[in-house]
């Protein structure tokens, strides 16, 4: 019989699932605060692997996409271990903001301290309750307020086994990005942990085609880790296209953009990305690419400010595939992908 999975001084027996409370600082109100972590301990040997959502409390694509791998019928005949965590900033959540009530950004302040800051508590118990006691974890995010994201995969790709996983995933694109210094990808990796990221859709929205992209990848992830069987017939989901590198396109100047690019449209060095002028039009100015490469991020607010980040345009020498994945999503392929139960489309 394989070993019991402690967490918080608790512990779970091999074959079942439990719900733990994890203790959060309370609220002015002495109103208690947890962050639940849903444990599958499956009864047969198996990596561990963490889902975390909303480290941006507004970031709220990921709290869904947990929802829908916990009640998968196959979960519960998983191999290993399954940390799920919807909330993990659950002070932002509660407040739709990505911030914590200290103002800090809880993805700056990992792996945070014991006895730091409010954020740097929350990332320290996140860090020992969940990161420490997995082999893996898959972060789920969505572009900041008012910007939006194509869906891809973020990890640095140097690390052999996550670059594996990471492909395994099959979003449209797998973007190479080393983690920000203070995130949870980084400070996972410092303890052996590799990380990947998930970054699709809008803040305080609900986008069907994220989700589901996401859900299929993270059966997708556990499936090839062995976590879950693999299916007879392999999936026809076409491999990530690879952008080895991004970079923003920035506002030229103050004033009101209008934007003539969509997230996953393909551009050529010198394609017009939108116009920006004041409210009369009376000075206007061309944005351009200033390289090759399809549009991964984007502003969703046509008001700007110069040198802010407008366009995300992210490398790729692979446009063939890439063109292959952006008919695939315009055939709604993600919508209707066998691994998918019958979950109703959220409109
Ligand atoms: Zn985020």
């Amino acid at each position: 019989m394989r070993a019991d999975f402690s967490i918080d001084q608790q512990s779970i027996r091999a074959g079942s699932r439990q719900v733990v409370n994890l203790t959060l600082p309370s609220l002015h109100s002495d109103t208690s605060i947890n962050m639940p972590v849903h444990v599958i301990h499956g009864r047969k040997d198996g990596p561990v692997l963490f889902l975390s959502a909303a480290i941006h409390g507004d970031e709220i694509n990921g709290v869904e996409v947990i929802r829908r791998i916990l009640n998968l019928p196959s979960i519960n005949r998983l191999r290993g271990t399954l940390l799920a965590v919807p909330v993990v900033n659950a002070f932002g959540f509660d407040m739709h903001s990505r911030y914590l009530p200290d103002r800090r950004d809880l993805n700056r302040c990992f792996p945070g301290r014991e006895l730091g800051t409010l954020a740097g508590r929350l990332a320290n118990i996140f860090m020992t309750e969940v990161v420490a006691r997995a082999d893996l974890g898959i972060d789920l995010h969505t572009a900041a307020i008012h910007r939006d994201n194509f869906p891809q995969i973020r990890a640095d790709l140097n690390d052999l086994q996550l670059k594996a996983l990471a492909h395994a995933f099959l979003t449209p694109v797998l973007l190479h990005s080393a983690p920000p210094m203070g995130s949870l990808r980084y400070a996972a990796a410092q303890e052996s942990v590799p990380v990947m990221v998930y970054e699709a859709g809008e803040a305080l929205r609900f986008d069907e085609v994220s989700i589901r992209v996401a859900t299929r990848g993270i059966i997708n992830v556990m499936r090839e880790l062995g976590m879950l069987t693999k299916p007879k017939r392999a999936s026809k989901t076409k491999p990530s296209a690879l952008l080895r590198s991004s970079s923003w396109v920035r506002a030229s100047r103050s004033g009101i953009l209008r934007a003539q690019v969509k997230l996953g449209d393909m551009l050529n060095k010198g394609d017009i990305l939108g116009l920006i002028s004041d409210p009369a039009g009376q000075t206007e100015e061309v944005l351009t690419a200033g390289s090759s490469g399809i549009v991964i991020g984007r502003t969703q607010i046509p008001l700007v400010y110069e040198g802010e980040a407008l366009f995300h345009i992210g490398r790729s020498r692979q446009t063939g595939l890439l063109e292959q994945h952006l008919d695939a999503m315009q055939d709604d392929e993600a919508l209707t992908s066998p691994e998918l139960v019958e979950e109703p489309v959220i409109v």
